[in-house]
Order: structure tokens, then sequence, then C-alpha cells
């Protein structure tokens, strides 16, 4: 079998909204703040760009041996993110929504989008949404603490998150997942612990957890670096991420990924029911198709990327066929590595006649040596099925991962 060959039928989607009121102080995504005046030229450039991509398989060629998940259980899923895709005005989103209709069907889709809490407030955009088909929100809520909240740039209050959290219940969504980042500058462990044990009465079905990274790009990386704050040391967010894990896993959440919980019964693939299927997609290095200024996608054994700045943006992708996109052909070593990296991040691991299925190699073969070093380190749990981190392993992800490059 040639892996070039094995695509998995791209059934997924990411569209990437690069608008944001203000850019947040450790953010580094591609992103732009005071450029909404571009909105209407933009949807119009991406909805182009939407329907220029291939239609969903109606079903996914796998081969026998592949994931469960990619046998045609995982459903097919779209996420607008961003930037912040709540700012569009719900009369463009309508015309996003239409246009991604086309390449993913929504009879059965996970459509998620992505909203900042502060943008939605006081409005019907929630409502809105929901007629539109959206199923799935994701709130980006970062901490509860106001003052850290300021100090991340953040446009929104604990109070407005818990508001628009809210919000999003009463209008029916009945799956949200909030988003929170630890190891903030000044963060202490009691600090964490605290915004987790309230966070968890929200009743939330899902819970997106990360730890700090400080962007070289970010004026939070300079103002650290210049003293103005302090981070937690490694042993300090060892400790919360720690805290984490069983904190959550006592209060019936369960941790599917190195930094997702959710919360429900067993769903497809036997993840919990609110378990986040487009990025479970990411996870199985499944094919997926993305558009938007600077979005990534993955088809066929080929990454692309959209072309980054929202002006050029349009004036490319406003214009039918012009080329907007940079392709990278991947190696079966680089295909390897990407599946082995993605899919140990989920707790159940990966499956050696997955990674067969995606990469046409047996990887007890090709990287025995990496294998029985993250083993021995106890970071690596090796079964006659497939591999998966240990509970430790969870920590020192990269660590393991770097052995599979
Ligand atoms: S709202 Fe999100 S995408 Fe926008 S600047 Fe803040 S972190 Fe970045």
């Amino acid at each position: 079998m040639d892996w070039r060959t094995t695509t998995i039928g791209a059934r997924h989607l990411y569209i990437h909204i690069p608008f944001c009121h203000r850019r947040c102080a450790y953010c580094d995504f591609n992103t732009y703040a005071n450029m909404e005046d571009r909105m209407a030229a933009y949807v119009n450039a991406l909805c182009n760009e939407l329907r220029a991509l291939p239609r969903m398989p109606t079903a996914p060629a796998v081969p026998a041996g592949s994931h469960p998940l990619m046998r045609g259980d995982l459903p097919p899923t779209i996420f607008l993110g961003g930037g912040t895709p709540s700012m569009l005005p719900i009369d463009q989103m309508a015309q996003v929504l239409e246009a991604a209709a086309t390449v993913v069907p929504f009879a059965g889709a996970e459509i998620t989008v992505e909203c900042n809490p502060g943008t939605v407030l006081g409005r019907d955009y929630l409502r809105d949404l929901r007629s539109l088909g959206v199923n799935r929100i994701s709130m980006g809520v970062q901490s509860l603490s106001d003052p850290m909240l300021r100090m991340l740039g953040r446009i929104h209050s604990a109070a407005d998150a818990r508001a628009s959290y809210e919000d999003a219940r009463r209008v029916g969504f009945d799956s949200v997942n909030l988003d929170f980042i630890f190891g903030l500058p000044g963060q202490t462990a009691d600090d964490w612990q605290a915004t987790l044990a309230e966070a968890v009465t929200w009743d939330v079905d899902h819970f997106a957890i990360y730890s700090l990274i400080l962007e070289e790009s970010t004026p939070l990386y300079a103002q650290v670096m210049g003293g103005r704050w302090s981070v937690p040391d490694d042993d300090i967010t060892g400790q919360m991420y720690e805290h984490t894990m069983e904190f959550l896993a006592a209060q019936g959440y369960h941790q599917y990924e190195i930094s997702n919980w959710a919360r429900g019964t067993a769903g497809v693939g036997g993840l919990p029911r609110h378990a986040g299927l487009h990025n479970v997609a990411y996870w199985l290095n499944a094919d997926y198709h993305a558009a938007g200024a600077g979005a990534h996608g993955h088809v066929a054994g080929q990454r692309y990327v959209d072309i980054l700045g929202i002006d050029d943006y349009i004036a490319k992708a406003g214009v039918l066929n012009s080329p907007i996109r940079e392709t990278t052909a991947l190696t079966a070593a680089d295909t390897l590595a990407e599946t082995m990296m993605m899919g140990l991040r989920l707790n159940d691991g990966i499956s050696f006649a997955h990674i067969v299925d995606r990469c046409g190699v047996d990887v007890r073969q090709v990287h025995a040596a990496a294998i029985a070093t993250a083993q021995a380190q106890g970071l690596l749990e090796v079964s006659d099925v497939g591999l998966r981190l240990t509970p430790h392993g969870r920590m020192f992800g990269n660590q393991v991962f770097g052995l599979f490059v």
C-alpha cells in the first residue's frame, strides 16, 4: 500500500476568521485588530475559496484495519476559529456557513464556532448562531480573575464570561467548551485551584486547558523578560497540571487528550459524548480542508497554508482560481512523525494498525529505539495493540514526540 494514496477523504473543514477587537498580550495567532472595515470583503473572498473546495466524500475511503473513528464513526465537522469568529455580523456569518455547507453538508455534522465572551453579551448572537445550524460553542474564558484577564489583555471580565456561558445554555446549546490557561504570570497553585473549582460549578461540558506558552513575538513575553511579571516555574505548573487531571477526574470529567476533558457517557468511538470531534480528527491525523487567511489544511499527503494577510487574501481569494496557497508535499517520514505526535496526544493513544493505515509502516520496527527509551523513562506504555503516554508522560509530551521525528 502506498501511504500517499491512503487518503481518509476529507470530511472536516477549518475556517479562519482573522479579526479581533484588540490583540491579547499573549497571542501570536494570525489575527488583526482594527480591520473590521475589511470584514465584508473578507467574507466574500472566503466564500469564493469555500465554494471552490471539493465536496466532502459521501463515505470516508478508509482501509479495513483503520482506527474505529476513521471507519466512518467520526461525524463530519466544521470549525470556525480565529481570531474572533463571533465578531462577524450575523448576516456575514450566515454567508460563511452557507458556503461551508457546500463543502461539508450540515446533516449529522459537528459545527463549532469560537466565541469571545466579550463579543456576544447582550445580543441575540448566540440564538442566531443556533438557528443557523451551529451546534457547539467554544468560549475563550482563560481565567476567572479580573486582574489576570486585564493583564492578558482580554476584552471581557469573569462575570462577562459567566453571563455569556449562561446565555449559550439559555438559547439551547448543549455542548459548550470553555478554554482556560494556567501558569499565568503571578498565578499561584491556589489561584489555579480556585479557578478550576469555580469553573466546574458552571456545569460545563468540556474544558480545553493549556499551560501558558510565552511566544517571543508577544507583548507578554517582553513584559515578563523585562521583569514586569514573573511566571510560575516548571514545578508549579507541573503541580497545576497534576491537580487539573486529578480534580477534573474526581468531578466526572474524562480526560481524552493531553489538554482536553469532557463529560458524558460514551459517544462515538468510546469518546465522551461532549468530546470536540473536530480536534479528534486532527489528532487522528485525518485529512481536512481549510479556508481563510493563514488557515492550514491537510489533504492527500500535502499540507497547505493560505496567504496570511487580510488584504492580500482579499485581493487574491476574491479572484476565482488565483493562487492563495503554499503547499508542501509530506514525506513518509513527515507523515509518520505527525501521526505519532498527534495520536499520542490522545489518552487512549495510537494503535499500530492506525499507524500502518496512515503511514504504511510498522512503527515498532522504524522507531524501536525511541519506543524503548520512552518506555524505560516511564513516559510511554506499550501494549499488543498500540502505544500511549503514561499519566506522567502527558507532562512531557514534547519530549516523547521528539523521539519520533
Ligand atoms: S481573542 Fe483570541 S485570537 Fe484574538 S487576540 Fe485574543 S487570544 Fe488572540
